[in-house]
């Protein structure tokens, strides 16, 4: 089985590209989705949490609050790796798990930070979503009511676009001149005849 990594940047639409795939079939594993889920509800990462961040992480229900979280690790780059070492490895081991139980001749695995993370080294190919700035800031503001500043130094601390271009197999442009589900298609095709 192949495992294929779809990645890009905020507001890019991977999001939006998985749900295609997911309509053809396709298994799509949702790092981040998980990530957040292992978070709320896995209680040694919890603990692991509690320990390196300290009790003030915690908000009045006793979950992981993750905006306090987001904002200690944002711009931080040691903070930040702090929570990665603690967050990588528990949903590598999700996936590994994941993985066992499916039986489709590819999977997808989302990721936003795909090739920062180095999640591509254990993929066998890589799929690229890729959108005009303008297109991605308006999508983000619209959906996360969130400053255009916020977004744009979210976007400084992401990879490019035409660096993920040059280091993936497959790219789609979801610039809303081009029609998605063609592009998926004939990726879908290649993947399914390998
Ligand atoms: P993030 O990393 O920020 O979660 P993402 O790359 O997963 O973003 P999506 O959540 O798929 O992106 O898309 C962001 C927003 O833009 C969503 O509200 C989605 O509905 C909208 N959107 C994405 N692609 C299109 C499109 N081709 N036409 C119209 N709206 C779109």
């Amino acid at each position: 089985m192949l495992k294929i990594g779809i990645t890009g940047g905020i507001g890019s639409g991977k999001t939006t590209v998985c749900r295609l795939f997911e309509i053809m079939g396709v298994p799509v594993y949702y790092s981040d989705e998980v990530s957040k889920e292992l978070l709320r509800s896995d209680a040694e990462v919890k603990a692991f949490v509690i320990n390196a961040f300290g009790d003030t992480i915690i908000d009045q229900h006793g979950a992981v609050d993750r905006k306090k979280l987001a904002a200690i690790v944002f711009n931080n780059k040691f903070e930040l790796d702090k929570l990665n070492a603690i967050l990588h490895p528990a949903v590598a081991l999700h996936f590994v798990n994941w993985l066992t139980k499916q039986t489709s001749d590819y999977i997808l695995k989302e990721t936003a930070i795909l090739f920062e993370s180095g999640a591509y080294k254990n993929l066998d190919q890589v799929i690229a979503v890729v959108a005009p700035l303008e297109l991605k800031i308006s999508r983000s503001i619209k959906r996360d009511g969130v400053s255009k500043d916020a977004i744009l130094a979210r976007i400084q601390n992401q990879l490019n676009d035409e660096e993920k271009i040059k280091r993936s197999s497959f790219v789609i442009y979801n610039d809303e001149a081009q029609l998605l589900m063609p592009q998926v298609l004939m990726i879908h095709q290649q993947l399914v005849n390998k």
